[in-house]
């Protein structure tokens, strides 16, 4: 059962000619313990930026690689201890997604096992430069989820083991391959962490999306015309209010700010 849900900023990234965005991560109090939705940056890329975000990576989203806005400080000033948090639920694995995850060894780490898949194997320089991170660690212990039987809201998912019916893995591809959203059970509906099936509330509710995240959704994504189809069927689903759902993202600080102003939601 899920008790609380913190929204934490675990990075700052001040992109050249985009506006600022955050790294939305989720802190969970559960039963099983406490439960990351990704981790944003971690205590590493702040110690050794060019060794973790390579290929000019760091150039370019620019984070402010602010010790205290890591998960772990967060963690710790909430009143808990790092061993606390049990499960990290990433919505993929791209750097900015992991990069906590070494803060907390003890944690296991749930994915598809499409996106596990394509870490471990892709080969060329873009997927180097997005997994570095999660390549170059020593692999946590991974859930890795390849039958979504359930139906949420008529996508197809998958309950997340250690949170019995209160939390679901949705895939929704294109992004990365095995990109996933994280329903989470939030008061009487539900909160879907979307990760960066989308950049800007825009691109979901309607309304002009900036140029300049217009093309990084673009560039960044490893298949274009599902990323497209992910966003359209989010937002025939979920744009008119639609199953008292709520949609965060990853990066969008306006949403970011609007859940975290209702923090703590129960
Ligand atoms: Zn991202």
């Amino acid at each position: 059962m899920i008790s609380r849900v913190h929204h934490l900023n675990c990075g700052t990234l001040r992109p050249l000619g985009a506006p600022s965005m955050v790294c939305h991560v989720l802190l969970l109090e559960t039963d099983a313990g406490l439960v990351l939705v990704d981790t944003g940056l971690g205590l590493a890329d702040i110690t050794a930026p060019a060794a973790r975000l390579t290929g000019g990576l760091a150039r370019v989203i620019r984070p402010d690689f602010a010790p205290v806005e890591t998960a772990a400080a967060q963690v710790e000033a909430l009143g808990f201890d790092r061993s606390d948090v049990t499960h990290i639920v990433a919505t993929h694995l791209d750097s900015d997604h992991t990069g906590g995850i070494d803060d907390f060894p003890g944690a296991t780490v749930h994915t598809t096992a499409t996106e596990l898949q394509s870490a471990r194997g892709t080969r060329g320089i873009p997927a180097a430069v997005r997994y570095r991170p999660w390549r170059r660690s020593n692999e946590p212990a991974v859930t890795a989820y390849d039958m979504f039987r359930a139906d949420w809201f008529g996508f197809a998912a998958a309950y997340l083991k250690p949170l019995g019916d209160d939390a679901l893995l949705v895939p929704l591809p294109g992004h990365t391959p095995g990109h996933a959203g994280v329903a989470v059970r939030s008061g009487d509906g539900w909160l879907l962490h979307c990760g960066d099936a989308f950049y800007h509330r825009a691109a979901v509710f309607g309304g002009p999306v900036p140029a300049s995240l217009r093309a990084g959704q673009f560039i960044s994504a490893t298949g274009r015309r599902e990323a497209r189809a992910t966003r359209d069927r989010l937002a025939e689903t979920f744009a008119d209010g639609a199953g008292s759902v709520r949609l965060v993202c990853a990066h969008d600080p306006v949403m970011f700010a609007e859940a975290a102003l209702g923090n703590i939601e129960r």
